[in-house]
């Protein structure tokens, strides 16, 4: 396998080469874009395909974000066009897989992408500090996710999650997942059958639409923030980040998607029934799976 540069240039005959998407389905598109380069970038990298330059990866920087070209004295004012809730997760580069560099994106990340008051309070300064430059607010949640296994884990082992070995404050985490976590069993059983439990690759399947509803979830909570707060032209989305293909995919879609749709991010639930049908829908994928690999 040869060499792999991840490349972040400055090109001075062309200072402002990445203007900052004007609205939210231009900044929808933008970090779309972003990662279905990325993720094909990195799955010639990994097959040892020459594409039209496998071995680079290149984002382009606006100067004067970077802070190299300057008015006058003053640095950068920060001008994130998103904001992203991501897990803390180091496999998940938040910038990287969306291809984004300097001042692009005002990035949250904490164990499980969840909301906690921290976590809010960062969101309602950028709605307000940042209002001019953000136009949507993104949660990302990511296949193979520790915290919401360690959710799943505990749900399915109660007395686990009240051992001394869990702190308190990872309990407060895991907590916040549970209601994702029995959306999603209750998903399986209404597809797999009542006996879905006893039935192979439970567990793992129960991670995997957890994740989904998880983000979901944290995405609803987020529109209802914006809803809150009075804020218009602020879109809210979400997606999940596959650890193995590189993607950021719609749960609706998850693995299967094709086309465009392999880079792709939803619009945020608006209602909390919203999270049967997720469920429902990822539980039936997941059994395609599930079959596929048995066949
Ligand atoms: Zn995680």
């Amino acid at each position: 396998m040869q060499s792999i540069d991840y490349i972040y240039r400055f090109d001075p005959e062309n200072p402002s080469a990445k203007p900052s998407p004007p609205d939210p389905a231009a900044a929808k598109r933008a970090l779309e874009n972003g990662n279905r380069t990325f993720s094909q970038w990195m799955e010639s990298c990994a097959a040892n395909t020459p594409s039209p330059d496998p071995s680079r990866f290149v984002v382009m920087c606006n100067a004067w974000e970077m802070g190299v070209q300057r008015v006058g004295d003053a640095p950068p004012k920060p001008n994130p066009f998103a904001v992203v809730v991501g897990c803390s997760d180091p496999r998940v580069p938040t910038e990287m897989l969306f291809g984004q560099g300097f001042n692009d994106l005002f990035v949250i990340r904490v164990a499980g992408n969840v909301l906690g008051s921290e976590c809010l309070g960062s969101i309602d300064f950028a709605l307000s500090a940042l209002r001019e430059s953000v136009k949507v607010l993104v949660v990302l949640g990511h296949s193979g996710c520790g915290a919401v296994t360690g959710a799943v884990d505990a749900y399915l082992q109660p007395p686990r999650f009240w051992s001394k070995a869990i702190s308190p404050n990872l309990r407060a985490i895991e907590q916040r997942i549970f209601v994702a976590v029995r959306e999603a069993a209750n998903g399986l059983e209404q597809v797999w059958g009542s006996d879905a439990k006893q039935q192979p690759g439970f567990r793992e399947a129960l991670v995997d639409a957890a994740v989904g509803i998880n983000a979901a979830q944290a995405a609803l909570d987020l529109r209802q923030e914006v809803e809150r707060a009075g804020t218009t032209g602020i879109e809210v989305l979400y997606g999940i980040y596959n650890l193995s293909t590189h993607r950021v995919t719609s749960p609706l879609q998850g693995e299967e998607a094709a086309g465009e749709a392999r880079s792709q991010l939803d619009y945020a639930p608006t209602n909390p029934s919203d999270f049967n049908r997720l469920a429902v829908v990822v539980a039936e994928q997941l059994l395609r799976k599930r079959k596929q690999r048995i066949n």
